[in-house]
């Protein structure tokens, strides 16, 4: 698989035991479907599901699914934190650039700390929600 940034080979590396593509230049991540849930921090239900809602408004940009060579969409990590990242519609696949895995993270240990806002119910619903449709 190739870099959608820097068109060169990713590697593979290992995060929290599951395989995932690296690249070594610009430090992004491809994470097939699935594989998000599975390096991300544990929260209650399904991180990907409730990343998908509402979708950014920036449509398009320019990078394509290493996978399926499709123009992938700007979505909004989660339905509150403002982190954009790439999803492509056809393989269910998300590209984190440097660094947005670390903020995914830390949104999620927010989410996980704080129990009486009800802006986090809502999201804590939306991600469960998630969980049936798997
Ligand atoms: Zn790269
Ligand atoms: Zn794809």
């Amino acid at each position: 698989m190739i870099c959608p940034r820097c068109n060169i080979p990713l590697e593979t590396v290992i995060i929290e035991e599951t395989n995932v593509h690296k690249c070594s230049d610009c430090g992004g991540h491809w994470l097939e479907r699935y594989e998000l849930n599975k390096i991300a921090h544990p929260i209650d239900g399904d991180i990907e599901f409730s990343s998908l809602h509402p979708e950014h408004p920036e449509k398009l940009n320019d990078l394509e699914c290493p996978k399926c060579n499709v123009v992938m969409k700007k979505i909004n990590f989660n339905v509150l934190a403002h982190i954009h990242i790439d999803h492509c519609d056809d393989c269910g696949g998300f590209w984190l650039d440097k660094g947005e895995l670390t903020q995914i993270n830390r949104e999620i240990d927010k989410l996980n700390d704080v129990h009486d806002s009800p802006v986090v119910i809502v999201t804590r619903f939306i991600a469960r929600l998630g969980s049936f449709f798997n």
